[in-house]
């Protein structure tokens, strides 16, 4: 079932705007819109108006729109004047109240909301191919990336059971916390993020670029493959500067790329973020990025509080 909620800017001319399993579209005539959803049967839906995108008004009476076996509902709702606004469809699902963000994590993963906290529980393997796979398994991939000097650790990718607690809603921390050898947070695929050093004694990753596959991850001797890097299979399929992640400060991990540039970490705070408008957060949130150079990812400390990760 649709989990999403989406928003849809409208400045007219209207925009049209997708995701995954609905699809609100949009007529404005003088004082009223057409609404069309397209979407999976059975799928219920608010749809929400916004001049500001902090208060939300629900339109078509406040009530919920069922998608009918067709895979299409169609209404009209009075509006007042047609101005400038946002659209949003929030689903009326029950147990679809994760926030957006999280909806757009892997469906093999179980995520789930536990008081303040978002649990997700991954097996850490990764959803794309790589040499780090045993030879006989259908996901084995020979290294075909560009790095000359790649050659392959001993390691090889295990299924894990891992737990990640996230806090909800995060906030920036009074005394920021040092991140550690391991994972610091977790990818939409379920693979953990490590930090800018390898293990002991947080020394830097030169020599462990080289086993960086041809998707930038890479197992460590228990067999939990990470991404140091921008993980390049993600980036590659929704955009580099797509939603990649959250660290386990529970702030959200964007590819190196926001309004057409490519970022460095000059372009970042010395938690390697910055507070801006994100795809998913249009009235802006501190978020972190990947970038080409150190520390790619963290500076060292998390912005926020950070929740934990248990095996
Ligand atoms: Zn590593
Ligand atoms: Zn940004």
């Amino acid at each position: 079932m649709m989990k999403f909620s989406l928003v849809i800017t409208v400045l007219l001319p209207l925009i049209a705007f997708a995701q995954d399993s609905v699809d609100l579209e949009l007529a404005v005539e003088k004082t009223s819109i057409s609404l069309k959803l397209t979407g999976d049967a059975g799928g219920s839906w608010t749809v929400q108006r916004s001049e500001d995108l902090k208060t939300w008004i629900n339109l078509a009476g406040n009530e919920a729109i069922e998608i009918p076996q067709s895979g299409v509902a169609e209404t009209v709702v009075s509006v007042g004047d047609a101005k400038e606004s946002y659209f949003q469809a929030v689903s009326a699902d029950p147990g679809s109240s994760l926030p957006l963000v999280y909806q757009l994590f892997d469906d093999s993963l179980e995520i789930y909301q536990d008081g303040d906290f978002i649990v997700i529980e991954t097996t850490n393997v990764p959803n794309h191919p790589s040499p780090y796979f045993s030879n006989s398994d259908s996901r084995f991939e020979a290294y075909n990336g560009t790095n000359p000097n790649f050659r392959i650790n001993p390691n090889r990718i295990e299924t894990q059971t891992m737990v990640y607690r996230i806090p909800i809603n995060p906030t920036e921390a009074n005394n920021k916390t040092n991140t550690r050898l391991g994972s610091i947070g977790i990818a939409v695929n379920g693979v953990a993020f490590f930090n800018q050093y390898a293990g002991p004694n947080n020394q830097p990753l030169t020599s462990e670029v080289d086993s960086f596959d041809q998707y930038n991850g890479h197992p460590q001797n228990s067999g939990v493959y990470h991404y140091h890097f921008e993980p390049i299979y993600l980036t590659g399929n929704n955009g580099r500067g797509s939603f990649v992640g959250v660290l386990l400060d529970g702030f959200p991990v964007y590819g190196p790329e926001e309004n057409g540039e490519i970022l460095t970490s000059e372009d970042l705070d010395e938690y390697h973020g910055h507070f801006g408008p994100t795809p998913e957060h249009p009235e802006g949130i501190y978020h972190y990025h990947f970038t080409d150079d150190l520390p790619y990812l963290n500076g060292g400390q998390y912005f926020g509080t950070p929740g934990t990760q248990t095996n």
